[in-house]
């Protein structure tokens, strides 16, 4: 059984694969607590659900694309049984993963987008390094929501200190909703001399910060 919040056909707002339409598993529950978490309704409550009945959720919205995301997906072990049975029904899988929990013994055949938390999250210290390099250059990324300036000399130094340009499919560099000057981020990824890329929420530009379920 899962422990599930909801299950929504939407468009995928991050990553490279932005803009695509793409069904959403969010999981229920998580072991950290960013200061700036935009989905907290994902902590408590949830419905516990049959990997048969999400399944079968995932199926009726005949999507391709599914993201097993949360809350953190990888804290409840049976997700990484529901990652393998998408795989095997030919899915495309991407999971959203707060870096905390090891990625060791997810499907290989799944896609990570993998976060490392920076100072401002107040989740730092609890970065799982082990997983960076675990990342597959073929289809892993990795994400870093910066805050602010602090947070942006924190992710050029953990990407310049363990070779994530050469580790990973893409960088890509978020900016926490309504904090961050964004000509200003973008001056700094412009400037980095990086291979790295700067991503906004395009869900939160569709139907705005607050809304759930797209
Ligand atoms: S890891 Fe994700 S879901 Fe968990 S507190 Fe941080 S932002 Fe929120």
């Amino acid at each position: 059984m899962l422990r599930v919040t909801e299950i929504f056909l939407s468009i995928q707002g991050e990553s490279t694969h932005a803009g695509r339409p793409c069904t959403f598993v969010r999981l229920t529950g998580c072991p950290m607590r960013c200061t700036w978490c935009d989905s907290e309704y994902t902590f408590t409550g949830g419905e516990w659900l049959s990997l048969e009945a999400v399944m079968e959720q995932v199926r009726a919205f005949g999507c391709r694309l599914v993201e097993v995301t949360g809350g953190e997906p990888l804290a409840q072990r049976e997700a990484f049984t529901l990652i393998e049975r998408l795989c095997d029904a030919g899915y495309e899988v991407l999971i959203e993963t707060g870096g905390y929990v090891s990625t060791e013994g997810v499907d290989a055949r799944a896609s990570l987008i993998l976060d490392v938390k920076c100072p401002a999250s107040g989740e730092e210290a609890r970065n799982h390094w082990p997983n960076l390099e675990r990342l597959r250059p073929d289809r892993d990324e990795v994400k870093f929501v910066i805050a602010n300036r602090d947070d942006w000399d924190y992710a050029r130094a953990v990407v310049t200190r363990y070779e994530l340009e050469r580790r990973a499919l893409a960088i890509l560099l978020s900016p926490v909703w309504g904090e961050v000057e964004l000509r200003e981020m973008a001056d700094w990824i412009a400037t980095s001399g990086m291979n790295i890329r700067m991503q906004l929420q395009l869900h939160k530009q569709v139907w705005g910060p607050e809304a759930r379920g797209v």
